[in-house]
């Protein structure tokens, strides 16, 4: 029975808190109930509230109270006195937290929401509300759980979100999503106003380059006009014919250089669409929508996905397998095929490149080189497959880059060696 008696003990203290609270403060039963929201689950604020003042109510003469505390707390809970037997709850009191509007604010605010919702142009299908923070009702119940001494209070704003969440939730029979909502509803307490953001589009995907001279991004020279015609980001911006919306922003997992092809699987990318009417992907399976404005770029999307899933491809290690054709002037022996392909297993040591030094910090990576396969072409010319770690600079694998790059194929053949073609062959995370 221990047990028992230590629950009884938690009953008093949950008195003893409240009598301390309504002694000061005049509460309505929700923002009583609220103080208490961690016990007893499945019951409404207003419920607890109610319970609470009842029984208060019912052990009234056995409280040992001043007779101020007693003037107070019979105002705190609108009781008419004097006939005990006349005890009555009056629940139109003011509210020292919210002045008695709390239901009647929870009310309109989710009928308004209801409302914008129903008119709402861009389509969804979930979402979050959100209750702006810093009104006058927040600062009141601050400085009365500053009284309360126990750690069982929901704040304002937790609870109108829950309420008005599940009344919009039940009205349009669409789950509430915490994790990856398409829309967000902003009340505000104070004003009474609601507004509705729209949350991004992530559709995941990935590019194939089958041109060369093509860049990621648009690049523009310093005097306006443009380095490479055609880029990326711009086969990308279809994707806002097929759901609407203002812009874009491409996430992409690393970058290769304009003029590298990417072949085979291409590289993963995130399409994130801004403010987008539309949000339904094709019927068909895989929902696949294939982008591209000319041959030479190709964007597949295969579906939609989440803001884990960007940091995932920028930050997850991968692996690359390349194709390359250098150029070597002195002319390559037999011999100098078997010292390339001993960079197979091998640990790279490399400084950022000379020509990308003005762009990015000056550091040492330590990537791999896993498997190097040789094709002889001709005496001067070379082609290679080289599978390495992903962020190694693969011109300056075979270039050396004046040393900054240790080992690589000029420096194990003792010779000048050029890369005059690259292709991104595979892409892919281990
Ligand atoms: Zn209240």
């Amino acid at each position: 029975m221990e047990g028992l008696t230590n629950r009884w003990e938690n009953l008093s203290k949950v008195m003893e808190a409240a009598l301390r609270v309504l002694t000061k403060y005049p509460l309505c039963d929700r923002c009583l109930g609220r103080l208490f929201a961690r016990l007893g689950r499945g019951l409404d604020n207003a419920d607890r509230g109610r319970a609470i003042k009842t029984l208060l109510l019912m052990f009234l003469t056995e409280i040992q109270l001043s007779e101020d505390e007693l003037k107070n707390l019979t105002t705190s809970i609108r009781l008419s006195l004097p006939a005990e037997s006349k005890l009555q709850l009056d629940r139109t009191g003011t509210c020292y937290i919210c002045g008695t509007k709390l239901d009647e604010i929870i009310l309109e605010l989710g009928e308004e929401a209801l409302k914008l919702l129903r008119g709402e142009q861009r389509e969804f299908s979930s979402f979050l509300v959100g209750v702006e923070a810093g009104s006058m009702y927040e600062k009141r119940e601050l400085e009365v759980i500053g009284v309360l001494g126990l750690d069982t209070w929901e704040s304002i704003r937790r609870e109108v979100k829950r309420l008005v969440g599940k009344y919009i939730s039940k009205e349009l029979s669409i789950p509430p999503s915490f994790s990856n909502p398409d829309i967000l509803v902003v009340l505000n307490l104070e004003s009474r106003e609601v507004s509705i953001k729209t949350f991004p589009l992530l559709l995941r995907g990935r590019y194939v380059k089958t041109g060369r001279f093509i860049s990621q991004m648009p690049w523009f020279r310093k005097d306006g006009t443009r380095k490479y015609k055609l880029s990326v980001y711009e086969t990308c911006r279809s994707v806002l014919e097929i759901f609407g919306g203002k812009n874009l922003v491409l996430h992409a997992a690393g970058r290769e250089d304009a003029d590298a092809r990417v072949l085979g699987d291409g590289r993963p990318v995130v399409i994130e669409v801004k403010d987008p009417i539309r949000r339904s992907l094709p019927s068909t399976y895989p929902p696949e929508i294939n982008l591209s404005s000319e041959p030479w770029t190709h964007v597949i999307i295969h579906g939609k996905t989440t803001r884990e899933y960007v940091r995932a491809i920028k930050t997850r290690p991968t692996k690359k397998t390349y194709r390359i054709v250098a150029i070597v002037p002195e002319g390559l022996s037999e011999e100098d095929v078997f010292k390339v392909l001993s960079l197979s297993n091998r640990v790279i040591y490399q400084r950022t490149p000379t020509r990308v030094l003005s762009r990015r910090k000056d550091v040492v990576r330590r990537k791999r080189v896993y498997e190097v396969r040789v094709n002889l072409v001709s005496k001067y010319l070379l082609e290679a497959l080289i599978k390495v770690d992903g962020g190694l600079y693969v011109k300056e694998l075979v270039d050396g880059d004046n040393g900054r790059t240790t080992p690589s194929f000029s420096e194990v053949i003792g010779k000048h060696i050029k890369v005059v073609m690259l292709d991104v062959l595979s892409s892919f995370q281990p």
